[in-house]
């Protein structure tokens, strides 16, 4: 623990000792799942060691784990069933006046996991954590995270965030910032702009976008980035932007705060746009007296 910048949360599935021995290590936090933690003593004892350190525990429950006894009430996996799984848990720790909890209604069926979240937000006050899980891989989980957790933020309902992907987990916090930039919560880090590409289009944008995504990706300031296609719908977006290429046939006009600031072919327009965001990153940055960036 003492070796981490940033706070460590043990999550426990099964063996209560676990949680015991990680409370006792200097954990910052603690996720029990009551699907399968067992039975309430074995919370009581979670609870009566994490007390003195007034320790965040969260209540994580797991479509995938859910209580057997709440499973046959149900019939099966329903959003009802991990409300009660979560209000049993929940209720037992109001009873050991155990406050500092968060709570979870995971699942990998977004539908089911909207119900939940949404139930048992009429239900309780406690923040919750939110999140798909077992999402998948980086293109169908991606969209299913940003689904359920945009859909239940744009409604007020969750306090932090896990976006769960079969990936790089580095690309789990970019994905969480991004969900969070759409819906105007995050101003951490450059927003991109790019059009579909058309029967319009001359230059080669795909490939141009995602590069110019792969440097937006880097940036840490604020600021929108346009790459669009064509002269006819082009510029509009570009100029709104704080900095924009509107390709053209073989070429592409740069813009910068509305002016166009170079008109360049389109074998120079990439390197040439680097240079130029560079100089808007930096000038946004001493505007805001913040630090030094090179792409
Ligand atoms: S900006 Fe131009 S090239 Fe891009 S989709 Fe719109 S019309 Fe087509």
């Amino acid at each position: 623990m003492k070796e981490s910048c940033i706070p460590v949360i043990a999550d426990i599935h099964f063996d209560y000792k676990l949680a015991l021995g990680a409370i006792k290590a200097g954990v910052d936090g603690l996720r029990i799942n009551p699907g399968n933690i067992g039975s309430e003593d074995k919370v009581v004892k979670v609870i009566e060691a994490a007390r003195d350190k007034k320790l965040p525990i969260r209540i994580g429950v797991n479509g995938g784990s859910l209580d057997k006894k709440i499973m046959e009430k149900y019939g099966g996996l329903c959003p009802e069933a991990m409300v009660e799984s979560a209000l049993e848990n929940i209720y037992l720790l109001e009873r050991l006046n155990y406050p500092w909890m968060k709570v979870s209604l995971k699942s990998s069926k977004v539908p089911m996991m909207l119900r939940a979240y949404e139930q048992l937000a009429e239900k309780v006050d406690y923040p919750f954590h939110i999140g798909v899980t077992e999402a998948g891989t980086e293109k169908s989980g991606l969209i299913k995270s940003a689904v359920g957790i945009g859909a239940l933020l744009d409604k007020g309902i969750g306090d932090t965030l896990r976006v769960s992907l079969t990936a790089d987990p580095i690309k789990e916090i970019y994905a969480g910032y991004e969900i969070l930039k759409v819906l105007g919560l995050s101003k951490k880090g450059a927003t991109l702009i790019s059009c579909p590409t058309c029967g319009r289009t001359e230059i080669n944008l795909i490939l141009l976008a995602q590069k110019v995504e792969e440097l937006v990706e880097k940036i840490d300031v604020p600021i929108t980035v346009a790459v669009m296609g064509c002269p006819v719908n082009g510029p509009g977006e570009a100029k709104e932007a704080d900095i924009g290429i509107a390709g053209g046939l073989k070429q592409g006009l740069i813009f910068k705060k509305g002016k166009i600031i170079a008109k360049v072919k389109e074998e120079y327009l990439y390197q040439e746009f680097v240079k130029e965001l560079e100089k808007t990153v930096q000038e946004y940055k001493e505007e805001n007296n913040e630090g030094f960036t090179t792409f």
